[in-house]
């Protein structure tokens, strides 16, 4: 008799044991979010798809200075600069990006091409969305990480840019 009693304590300690997890975390808040049925909730410094800033005139801040294609490890960032002219005027500076790509197959989000900006042109928006079936549709270019303008209205984040 007592062996069945200490047999039976043992099962239900190790039974306590093994749902005790489980227990206590029925009750808690679900960490886990319910993409794609709901929104996701970024930390505010979560590091997503870049973004291309305009000024408060709608003109684009990149000057095509290429420090942020310096700075970048991945040596994902690509530019081709070209001059302002009267008719066609993008940025308040003498030059500006006429071409502006951001590889993310390279790119690992580390930031410091946001880091080395001296005109607060480049910064990390909240889009994750990168898993394209043709890795080519991962070179996002200038038209996609432009910031729209005029801006949206709505304080959510700015959505996903359609890939080309
Ligand atoms: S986040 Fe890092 S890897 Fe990505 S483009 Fe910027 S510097 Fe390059
Ligand atoms: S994003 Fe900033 S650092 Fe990069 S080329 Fe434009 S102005 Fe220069």
């Amino acid at each position: 008799m007592a062996s069945v009693i200490k047999e039976f304590a043992r099962t239900f300690v190790i039974l306590y044991k093994g749902f005790k997890v489980t227990f206590i975390t029925m009750f808690k808040k679900p960490t886990t979010e319910n993409y794609p049925a709901e929104p996701v909730h970024f930390q505010p410094r979560y590091r997503g798809i870049h973004v291309l800033q305009r000024d408060e005139n709608g003109l684009e801040k990149c000057v095509a200075c290429f420090l942020c294609a310096a700075a970048c490890p991945a040596q994902c960032i690509y530019i081709e600069a070209a001059e302002n002219t009267a008719e066609n005027r993008f940025t308040d500076a003498d030059r500006y990006a006429k071409v502006y790509n951001i590889d993310y197959s390279r790119c690992i989000f580390c930031g410091y091409c946001v880091e080395a900006c001296p005109t607060d042109a480049i910064t990390h928006g909240h889009g994750f969305e990168l898993a394209p079936y043709d890795i080519n549709a991962m070179v996002f270019r200038k038209e996609q990480l432009l910031e729209p303008w005029p801006p949206a209205k709505s304080s959510a984040p700015a959505k996903v840019p359609a890939r080309a």
